[in-house]
């Protein structure tokens, strides 16, 4: 079933997901959903927060090498996921979100992560990520803290509308003029209002320099 994505302003969104203490049908079930919903929606990653759940369960699918075409898809099911180790080197990248319809940003992530969880039948996972996949992790597992990119981001822009996008940036096929204001008002109950309210600002300026974005996936 293709469940609703909730948008920035939703309140579950800024909270804190709980632990999932019991690992039945329900939450295989949710898990399908949601992998589901995102396959539906062209996004790499979905948590369970973005489909109105305040629990700690990320669905993560992305090409096993996006350098090669056609190369097959990695698919995660992540129950408590946890980040256990960082790597020094971090990378700035470009990020979507499929609660931010129509934005990116260019965000500073560790380059290689290791993250512990369990999978959907309780057993314990150990997943070791780089580049792109360790970008969608740390994206997913920060919106179970409440964070979205856009507290991180040094820069967030609206990708141009005549852009070609691939799937993954499925937001930006749909530029909405209402989404400025919503980013702003949304984020006044944020902790970080004055940085939000600058970074907001700069949004309209990013327009006429925006980098390449055409391949940033939205998670
Ligand atoms: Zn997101």
């Amino acid at each position: 079933m293709i469940l609703d994505i909730v948008e920035i302003g939703d309140p579950v969104l800024r909270r804190k997901a709980h632990k999932i203490t019991q690992i039945d049908r329900d939450i295989r079930l949710l898990a399908d959903d949601m992998l589901e919903t995102l396959r539906d929606s062209g996004g790499v990653g979905l948590a369970a927060p973005q489909v109105g759940e305040s629990i700690r369960m990320i669905v993560i699918e992305y090409p096993e090498d996006d350098s090669v075409e056609n190369s097959p898809m990695k698919t995660y099911k992540v129950i408590n996921p946890e980040i256990i180790w960082r790597s020094e080197e971090t990378v700035v990248g470009s990020e979507g979100c499929l609660s931010i319809p129509g934005y990116v940003g260019n965000v500073e992530r560790n380059e290689s992560i290791k993250v512990k969880g369990l999978s959907v039948f309780g057993r314990p996972l150990k997943i070791s990520a780089s580049g792109w996949m360790a970008r969608i992790f740390q994206h997913e597992i920060d919106h179970l803290e409440g964070i979205c990119y856009i507290d991180r981001a040094t820069e967030i822009f609206k990708p141009s509308e005549n852009t070609e996008t691939e799937a993954g940036s499925g937001a930006a096929e749909e530029p909405q003029v209402g989404s400025a204001a919503a980013v702003t008002t949304a984020e006044k109950a944020a902790p970080e209002t004055s940085a939000e309210a600058s970074k907001a600002q700069t949004v309209s300026e990013a327009l006429a320099a925006v980098p390449e974005t055409a391949d940033t996936p939205a998670a």
